[in-house]
């Protein structure tokens, strides 16, 4: 796993580092993992991390973000340490997420959209998260294939995010990649999610805008989305608008609309919108980023803005208290023992599964006492 993540981030590295800054980074791996040194070199560790980020230097920003992802419970206290000293510097980034199935094209769309943002003067990180990424790291030469123009653009970022692992899964590390991204300058950061499974709803959780991205199909336009989805979302974009395409485009639109003036609006100050555009031809993408200036400018100005990122951190820890619970309640070696018994009781129907969740509970009062 150690040498997955070092592996990874070097190969992420390799992209956007000059050689010979490959090459020290290379040499230093030791000290980057903080290999055979004591407790106090940690507050040093942390200081030239924070600094490293915050002076926007990619390969520390590259490296905080394998610690983040680590699971090596030195690794990851370092990280927590970083990501709460770099807290003060984040925030004000636009925080993007779009999610869509698979051939949509989100990664067309992102390298039109980031390369957009990057010639109006802005810098663009773009979290990739790939269910497949977290075992064969194939994601990143596919991303750097997928985006190739931001890949190459010094002020983009290009980062895939594995979606499973540790403790609080793609929400944990996404989340503080997102933070770290931010302290390191990058004014829009963009979630990308394959539209299958869970993720896209922990997306939705933690940004400003959420983007689902659509194709138009033949029959049932909703069909295969799921409902969930669509009332998360802050704009739903109809992609290839363009060619014989255009038409069903409009059919789309108008149907999706149809069904977005359904569903209760999330939020009282604003009715996601439904558009169109063409993200190999480039069109519509500048009235997207219009959408989302117009949604951040609206729901900052009534509060709902500053409410919406608070519920988030408290949402947030909520979360993460129940993992830890969950984590700390399963891992132990009395519950492990007594739900081996206890399951194999219930199926006998020697107990009652109220009877078998209340014994294992009651190791629970017993330690909270
Ligand atoms: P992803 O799987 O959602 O990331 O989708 P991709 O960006 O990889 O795109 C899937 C396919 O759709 C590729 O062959 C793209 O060239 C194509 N595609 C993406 N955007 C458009 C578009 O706006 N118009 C047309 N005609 N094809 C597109």
């Amino acid at each position: 796993m150690i040498i997955y993540g070092i592996l990874r981030a070097q190969v992420v590295s390799i992209f956007k580092t000059p050689i010979k800054e490959y090459i020290v980074s290379i040499k230093s791996l030791p000290q980057v993992f903080n290999l055979g040194r004591g407790p106090c070199s940690m507050l040093n560790d942390v200081q030239h991390y924070v600094t490293g980020v915050l002076n926007r230097d990619r390969l520390t920003l590259a490296r905080t973000i394998t610690l983040i992802e680590s699971t090596l419970p030195d690794h990851q206290k370092l990280a927590q340490a970083i990501v709460d000293r770099l807290l003060p510097y984040t925030g004000r980034g636009i925080r993007v997420g779009i999610t869509g199935v698979p051939g949509a094209g989100k990664s067309t769309f992102i390298e039109r959209f980031g390369t957009m943002l990057t010639s109006l003067g802005s810098r663009v990180a773009v979290l990739a998260i790939d269910p497949s990424s977290s075992r064969s790291g194939g994601s990143i030469l596919g991303d750097k294939t997928r985006m190739e123009r931001l890949a190459t653009d010094p002020n983009a970022f290009i980062r895939p995010s594995p979606s499973s692992g540790t403790l609080g899964g793609v929400g944990r590390r996404t989340r503080e990649t997102m933070l770290v991204c931010e302290a390191a300058g990058y004014d829009v950061v963009v979630i990308e999610t394959v539209g299958i499974g869970q993720s896209e709803t922990t997306v939705a959780s933690m940004v400003d805008f959420f983007l689902v991205l659509m194709i138009a199909g033949a029959g049932d336009e909703l069909q295969g989305i799921k409902k969930g989805v669509l009332e998360v979302a802050d704009a739903i974009v109809i992609n290839k608008a363009d060619g014989d395409n255009l038409v069903r485009t409009e059919i789309a639109r108008k149907e999706y609309q149809a069904a977005m003036n359904m569903l209760m609006p999330n939020s009282p100050n604003w009715s996601p919108p439904v558009l169109t555009c063409s993200a190999v031809e480039g069109t519509g993408i500048d009235g997207i980023w219009k959408t989302i200036l117009e949604h951040r400018r609206k729901l900052t100005d009534c509060g709902e803005m500053a409410k919406k990122r608070k519920t988030q951190d408290l949402d947030w820890m909520a979360f993460l208290v129940d993992e830890g619970l969950r984590h700390w309640f399963y891992t132990s070696p009395h519950v492990r023992e007594a739900l081996a018994t206890l399951r194999r009781d219930v199926e006998e129907k020697k107990t009652s599964p109220t009877a078998a969740a209340d014994n294992l509970l009651a190791f629970l009062y017993k330690n909270c006492k």
